[in-house]
């Protein structure tokens, strides 16, 4: 298949570029900024809708403060996002001003997408952007994230913004042009249609040192949004004119490409969201869930770990501790330990309050 074919009913399009492809020795460059905002002009003038996602509001404080981003603590970090994202945006709205479009801020914690209420809102407000051509310019709101409610790099981020608005390509800039297999090979891989072991381990594994614009970051990415069917490419930000280049066919980056899967809406947002905790199940109990399309009862429950409320959403594991579902859990954690593996009928005199027939609704589920 050639790489246009992939492109064919492409529509809606989520660049991101990383820091390094818009610093120069540590602070924000207005040259690849212009750079980068007329080939992000060149894909509008094709008929694409782009949303944007950029780094650079730490390093760009950095830049302003004349201070090392190195050895920062957390404080230190909001601070100078807080600084940087301002001269950031300036930046951007400098350079797409030049080129005839209005660009709109918008900043993300994992936290606003929680709610589904939230991240509804979240999505008309997009959709309006969209509707009145401008160019949504969008970066974690790292002033007033700390980790828990952290998406934690802006790989993960675009994944999230990517299902937010209903994407058809995910394109991430970095300095490396693609994937590759072995880093002596001469070419990256050109097509990537399942994440497996061995590239997830090639991608550097968790606990290895790469930092937040790591390959591992663009897999899990990759995974996440290759899940629905969705497209992702990895490609060098540093090429001139890069994003044209990928929409006229040409053979650039790595294509990654999730085999298409119709989902309800609501359980594709279930899927993305951060887990609070979760509950180790036994053999039956998946089986139930993973063959007889059953809802998660407390009789097969084994074990629960971390600490959750009743609404939040929780893994749920087999025996191996292997993540299996996840789902809105109908009770908290304190209550979990006293119900577990008990029939429904016990649970409402072990339970004074409000009480469900299911752990977790078979509604409020997506296996994975
Ligand atoms: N949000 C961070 C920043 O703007 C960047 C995170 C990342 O590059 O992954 O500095």
């Amino acid at each position: 298949m050639k790489r246009s074919d992939f492109f064919r009913r492409t529509k809606r399009i989520v660049v991101k570029i990383g820091s390094s492809s818009i610093t120069e020795s540590g602070t924000i460059s207005s040259l690849k900024i212009s750079k980068f905002a007329s080939d992000i002009a060149e894909l509008k003038k094709m008929g694409y809708e782009v949303a944007v996602v950029t780094s650079g509001a730490i390093s760009s404080g950095a830049g302003v403060l004349k201070l090392s981003r190195n050895n920062l603590t957390i404080p230190e970090k909001q601070a100078f996002a807080a600084v940087g994202q301002a001269v950031l945006m300036n930046e951007y709205r400098k350079c797409f001003e030049k080129l005839g479009y209005n660009i709109g801020q918008i900043l993300l914690t994992e936290d606003d997408m929680r709610s589904r209420k939230r991240f509804l809102n979240a999505r008309n407000a997009m959709d309006s952007l969209f509707k009145l051509n401008v160019i949504p310019v969008i970066n974690e709101n790292d002033t007033v994230t700390v980790s828990e409610i952290k998406f934690g790099d802006n790989d993960t981020l675009s994944a999230h913004v990517f299902n937010l608005i209903e994407a058809d390509l995910l394109i991430l800039l970095s300095d490396i042009d693609g994937f590759y297999h072995e880093l002596t090979d001469p070419e990256p891989v050109y097509e990537i249609f399942k994440i497996t072991d061995d590239i997830r381990r090639r991608a550097g594994g968790a606990g290895t040192s790469h930092g937040t614009g790591g390959m591992y970051t663009k897999v899990n990415a990759a995974e996440m949004i290759m899940r629905f069917g969705g497209m992702m490419i990895v490609a060098d930000g540093r090429e001139p004119g890069i994003l044209s280049k990928i929409m006229s066919g040409e053979r650039k980056g790595t294509l990654f490409a999730g085999e298409i899967i119709k989902i309800n809406e609501r359980k594709k947002w279930i899927s993305m969201r951060k887990t609070r905790g979760s509950v180790r199940i036994d053999d039956g109990a998946v089986t139930a869930l993973l063959n007889g399309k059953k809802s998660l009862l407390a009789t097969g429950i084994i074990d629960i770990q971390g600490k959750f409320d009743m609404g939040d959403i929780i893994d749920i594991t087999d025996k191996d501790k292997k993540i299996i579902a996840k789902g809105i859990v109908n009770y908290k954690s304190e209550e979990m330990f006293i119900i577990k593996g008990k029939k429904t009928a016990e649970i409402k005199s072990l339970l004074n309050g409000q009480f469900f027939d299911e752990v977790i609704n078979r509604d409020d589920m997506i296996i994975l």
